[in-house]
């Protein structure tokens, strides 16, 4: 038998009026601070986002400023988030906004899905908290949330599962849809925790918990597992000289597309490997090592081992380009891949 969500309503919304968290983007929900913030959230925890959150929106106030910034602009701004294309669309739905609805972000959900980068999701989140349409918002802290407390072992890494959810909740938002949403995240964040036990004891909704009932809160959600990722090992070198550092920029497509990194050879290599070759080429070198780092992407992790090349001249290669540390730091967006690297030199 289903679950019915609609009892849920009322016992959440007034625990979220007491307890619902004070986030610098529900101060003044606009379409363009909701939509800002939903897609800094993805993938990046909330403490994470609160500054760059700031930053971006000093920066770039209204969606007109974003459709008109340079690349490098909303890169650096991005800088550290990782997932550059989640900005690289923003801009593009944004000029989009612009062109063909005169800088209104518009409030139809299905509107929305039709704009780069929004999916259901975000077209939920925008729709009923800066709009009150009565349309969920359902991410994988909410399916946990709901597949818990109705108690289902459905795997929500499928999209039906998730579909199907959307379908359900669709039904029971209430008019305080953005206050129903955001409540739901809340208590994902707050109470029904993702990693380690949910504090059931807290929870307003422990009456109406199957989960809880059956003591399976925490077998639940069930999530299937991922392939394991692909590993490549690097050797980044930080070629400096004069003060100059060289960076390259990555390809177009692709992880990291577009954006600038230190030069690097595939495999893990040993200083005096490193040595070996720069002196087989003529160059005068001293090298040092800077340590071994590990990044891992959603589908690859990088094992990096990184070396400090000084050099007494530029190494003139066409993909190289030599900025000083000041440049570096404020016009060049190196992804936190390197941070490991980037700083001990910055
Ligand atoms: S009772 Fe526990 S498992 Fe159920 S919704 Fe609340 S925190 Fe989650």
């Amino acid at each position: 038998m289903s679950y019915n969500f609609r009892k849920i309503v009322k016992p959440l919304l007034s625990w979220y009026d007491k307890n619902g968290r004070s986030l610098p983007w529900r101060e003044e929900p606009t379409p363009y601070h909701v939509w800002v913030s939903e897609i800094m959230l993805q993938q990046t925890r909330v403490e994470a986002v609160r500054e760059y959150y700031k930053r971006f929106l000093e920066a770039l106030p209204r969606v007109e400023d974003l459709a008109n910034a340079s690349e490098d602009e909303i890169l650096k701004l991005w800088e550290g988030l990782g997932y550059y294309n989640r900005v690289r669309n923003m801009q593009l739905a944004a000029k989009t906004v612009v062109k063909e609805y005169d800088g209104k972000i518009p409030a139809d959900y299905e509107v929305l899905l039709t704009l780069k980068g929004i999916g259901n999701y975000t077209a939920g989140a925008i729709s009923s908290i800066a709009y009150g349409k009565q349309v969920p918002a359902v991410d994988g802290n909410v399916l946990r949330v709901m597949k818990r407390l109705s108690g289902s072992y459905d795997d929500i890494s499928k999209d039906k599962v998730k579909k199907d959810m959307e379908r359900e909740l669709r039904e029971v938002v209430p008019k305080r849809a953005g206050a129903f949403n955001q409540a739901v995240m809340d208590l994902g964040a707050m109470i029904c925790i993702p990693n380690g036990e949910p504090l059931c004891d807290k929870c307003p909704l422990k009456k109406f918990c199957e989960a809880r009932k059956h003591g399976i809160q925490n077998e639940l959600p069930i999530k299937a597992k991922k392939k394991p990722r692909k590993i490549e090992e690097k050797t980044i070198l930080i070629l400096e000289c004069d003060g100059n550092i060289a960076v390259r920029k990555r390809a177009a497509k692709g992880l990291l597309a577009g954006l600038w990194e230190f030069p690097s050879v595939e495999g893990k290599m040993s200083k005096k490997e490193l040595e070996k070759v720069f002196s087989e080429e003529g160059w005068q070198v001293e090298i040092s090592e800077m340590g071994e780092s590990i990044h891992i992407f959603s589908h690859i992790e990088w094992h990096m081992t990184g070396f400090r090349v000084k050099l007494k001249e530029q190494i003139r290669k066409e993909e190289y380009t030599w900025v000083s540390v000041s440049e570096l730091k404020e016009k060049y967006a190196i992804p936190t891949a390197f941070q490991a690297y980037t700083k001990q030199i910055l």
